[in-house]
């Protein structure tokens, strides 16, 4: 049987009790009254929850600037556009990944050109990249997947001998580390999400990170029509709207009071899937590199078998999770290599085809009980064993 993920009709739907979602956002309580005093306050586009949410993260990150946006897609948009990435650059992505690098690179005109990525850890192997680089290669986009990190020194290095900006795509690892280095602050930008799934929430929400002075002048500028401050309807460049609420902000600064709770809640579930997960055959973990000090965004794992055709394993992954959800459990296919989809024409690789074929990720959010990620585990393990190999 090959399990149509689509239109997949389960037996259990998101509205039953057991109903084990995929992700979830966890709300402190200060969230309301912040939003609240934000209202009140009648400054509901900017303001100085802007301001203040910008300075946490900045700090909490150890960069110089910080500017919110209005997701972590349009913090890509602005950082192509501040490094005035455009029509006639090539844009290295992974071949791998969530497609918004992709789609913001082709959105300011520019080619992209995939890489593959580590058959293990998931995320861009610098060895592909400086093999597809070449003079016209103005960025690289660095995906940190799941709360991984890529191997950055390597790739700094390959980066910095190509003459290309190097950007990082933290939207999924915030508050992870590399070498004691916090994701998006090592390369020249670094941008994360704040959407409802992922590790401190706005709801929709993006912030773009940067060491460089000029680059952070340039994309608040651009942040904001490309209009001075301090001279109304006088425009320096053409910019864009790319600028985060002052309601969303507040609930961003409730979430940063609660970053401690919400890294040793996220820790836990770690642990606790580790535990389980060890034991399952047919099933390996995503590996993380001593350099990595991970706060995951997601748990994942592969199917094992690196002989198995492709077809057989993706066939075999599809039912896995439709059999889960038939059992309330969300879980998730890793993404579709960028090359199999209609709107890249670009290069496949093997490992990232591999990868692609074989990951599923697991449930992953403070609120989850060690008891149902126990029930996960056992209805992985019983799905995979009552799955066609
Ligand atoms: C979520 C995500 C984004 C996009 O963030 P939005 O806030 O949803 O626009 C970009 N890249 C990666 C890797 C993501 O996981």
């Amino acid at each position: 049987m090959v399990a149509n993920l689509a239109h997949g009709q389960t037996k259990q739907s998101p509205t039953q009790s057991n109903w084990i979602p995929y992700a979830m956002p966890t709300i402190f309580g200060s969230e309301a009254d912040l939003v609240t005093d934000a209202l009140r306050s009648t400054w509901i586009s900017g303001g100085p929850y802007v301001d203040e949410f910008e300075r946490q993260i900045a700090r909490l990150n150890r960069t110089p600037y910080a500017i919110a946006v209005s997701n972590g897609t349009t913090a890509l948009h602005l950082a192509l556009l501040g490094l005035g990435i455009g029509p006639g650059d090539e844009v290295v992505v992974p071949a791998f990944t969530f497609a918004a690098a992709a789609n913001m690179a082709l959105a300011v005109g520019a080619r992209i050109v995939t890489a593959d990525v580590d058959p293990e850890t998931w995320c861009l192997d610098p060895g592909s990249v400086e093999q597809v680089v070449t003079d016209r290669t103005r960025a690289i986009i660095a995906v940190h997947l799941y709360g991984n990190m890529v191997e950055m020194d390597t790739l700094v290095e390959v980066a910095n001998h190509a003459h290309a900006a190097l950007i990082e795509d933290a939207a999924e690892a915030a508050f992870s580390q590399y070498k004691g280095r916090a994701a998006g602050t090592i390369g020249r930008i670094g941008t994360l999400s704040f959407h409802a799934a992922k590790t401190i929430t706005t709801g929709e929400g993006g912030m773009v990170m940067t060491a460089d002075e000029d680059l952070f002048r340039r994309m608040m500028l651009l942040r904001n029509q490309g209009m001075r401050k301090g001279k109304p309807y006088w425009h320096d460049v053409a910019g864009h709207n790319f600028r985060l609420t002052n309601v969303q902000a507040a609930i961003g600064c409730a979430q940063l009071k609660e970053l401690e709770s919400i890294r040793s809640e996220r820790r836990r579930v770690h642990c606790s899937y580790r535990r389980s997960l060890r034991n399952i055959s047919g099933f390996r973990e995503q590996v993380f590199p001593n350099t990595v000090d991970a706060l995951l965004w997601a748990v994942a794992g592969q199917l094992t078998g690196d002989d198995v055709p492709l077809h057989s394993m993706e066939a075999q992954r599809d039912e896995v999770i439709v059999k889960m959800r038939d059992e309330g459990i969300e879980v998730r296919p890793g993404f579709y290599t960028l090359g199999s989809l209609p709107p890249y024409s670009c290069k496949e690789y093997p490992n990232a085809r591999r990868v692609a074929a074989s990951v599923i990720s697991l449930p992953t959010y403070p609120a989850l009980t060690d008891e149902k990620i126990q029930r996960i585990c056992e209805v992985l393990e019983q799905a995979l064993r009552d799955s066609t190999p």
